[in-house]
């Protein structure tokens, strides 16, 4: 994104209001971000100057790391990367050299991060199963670290992490790129607003096609680097962002079963397919699939309310996400630049760090979400009983 392209405003407000009112309109949205303590995506302040500019270390430079969050910090303006840690030194010394950065760790010296005054923050970019020895560590070294989802193998690592932060004084985040997403935070806005009525169900269906060839996916198959299955990895887009909409709201009890086929080779140690339900305090039904059979993928959110709906045929991927409103007319709503989302996260991390505020996307978050897709297999392992949480 540009330096002048107003956050969250689509071209269609810019055309319908003037541009006079689209810039009341993107005043008015800057001073909700800042009254809510977190930027919402790319950031209403100008950029800081690169010494001021909060310093990441990324751990593990595989396909999100490399394809998504390295190539955001061109739109950070509060964030730069200052090392890389890995355990292919070709690749990390070739990917320096497109970055600009030249301070570099193998998995050996981590610990050895303690001692450089040039990284701030840490992102940990590693299959699931290594989050939590690799947080913690970072942790210990009196980094703050921003760890991809899902958090941990477990709920217990999930609390140690916790812990392990909250005993460093350091802050703990969990990529939950969703919540800086315009497109998102659009229909946050306008569920919140009331705008759909009293909700009366969420649908969330994610999936995509498991290549057991293809190295990023083989790990998210073998359950002590994945920790879980198809719900783990892509299932959890789902839950997190149906939470996300529903403030105030609490889960009281989950079912779930699987749906995986069973004669499938490549779901021998994690479930294909998982079909859950979360019914919430206020008695809403949330629902929802996962799959890594899903062909080729499917990223869908669908919230039902008393007056209106809200469709998101493409609902958390990168790039595309849709809102549609269906309030007796059907509307498309642009609301940004999704790929914001992944600088968004980033200034939004250090930002909460910097000024002592409570981060959007926490580690007692990704705790919350594991503990409750632990309930999930416990109901599924049991034939879909209902599990209290
Ligand atoms: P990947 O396989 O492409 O990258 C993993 C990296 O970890 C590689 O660089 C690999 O070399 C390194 N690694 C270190 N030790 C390893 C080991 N013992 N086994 C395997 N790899 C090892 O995977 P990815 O798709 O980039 O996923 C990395 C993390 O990012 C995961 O936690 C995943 O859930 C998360 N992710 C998040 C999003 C998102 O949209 N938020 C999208 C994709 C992935």
């Amino acid at each position: 994104m540009s330096d002048d392209e107003q956050p969250g405003l689509s071209r269609r407000a810019m055309l319908a209001g003037g541009v006079a009112g689209a810039l009341g309109l993107a005043a008015s949205r800057a001073q909700a971000q800042q009254a809510e303590g977190q930027p919402l995506l790319g950031n209403p302040r100008l950029p800081e100057p690169a010494g001021q500019r909060m310093r990441w270390a990324i751990v593990g430079l595989g396909t999100y790391a490399v394809g998504q969050i390295m190539p955001a910090f061109g739109d950070a303006r509060l964030s730069r990367m200052t090392a890389f840690v890995s355990g292919n030194p070709d690749k990390a010394r070739t990917l320096g050299k497109r970055y600009g950065v030249s301070r570099f760790y193998g998995y050996d010296d981590y610990d050895d991060m303690a001692k450089d005054d040039e990284i701030d923050c840490v992102f940990i970019a590693l299959p699931v199963g290594l989050h939590a020895e690799y947080t913690i560590r970072a942790l210990e070294a009196g980094k703050h670290v921003l760890c991809e989802k899902p958090m941990a193998s477990t709920s217990a690592e999930c609390e140690a992490m916790v812990e392990a932060a909250r005993k460093a004084d350091r802050r703990l985040g969990i990529g939950y790129r969703v919540h800086f997403e315009p497109t998102n935070r659009e229909a946050l806005r306008r569920i919140g607003g009331g705008e759909l009525g009293p909700l009366r169900q969420i649908r969330a269906e994610h999936g995509f096609d498991a290549n057991p060839d293809w190295p990023p996916h083989k790990w998210r198959l073998e359950q002590p680097l994945a920790g879980g299955g198809s719900m783990y990895d892509i299932g959890i887009y789902g839950l997190n962002t149906s939470l996300m909409m529903l403030d105030g709201d609490k889960p009281v009890s989950v079912s779930a079963l699987y749906a995986y086929p069973r004669e499938d080779p490549r779901f021998s140690e994690v479930e294909g397919g998982l079909d859950w339900r979360m019914t919430m305090a206020s008695g809403l039904i949330v629902s929802g699939s996962s799959s890594y059979c899903y062909r080729p993928f499917a990223s869908r959110q669908t919230y039902f309310g008393a007056q209106a709906s809200i469709t998101m045929p493409l609902a958390t991927t990168y790039y595309d996400n849709t809102l549609i409103l269906q309030d007796g007319g059907r509307r498309k709503i642009g609301a940004g630049t999704p790929a914001s989302q992944f600088a968004g996260q980033l200034d939004g991390f250090g930002e909460a760090v910097r000024e002592g505020r409570p981060h959007r996307t926490p580690g007692e978050m990704g705790l919350r979400d594991i503990r409750l897709i632990e309930a999930m297999y416990r109901s599924a392992d049991e034939g879909g009983v209902e599990i209290a949480v």
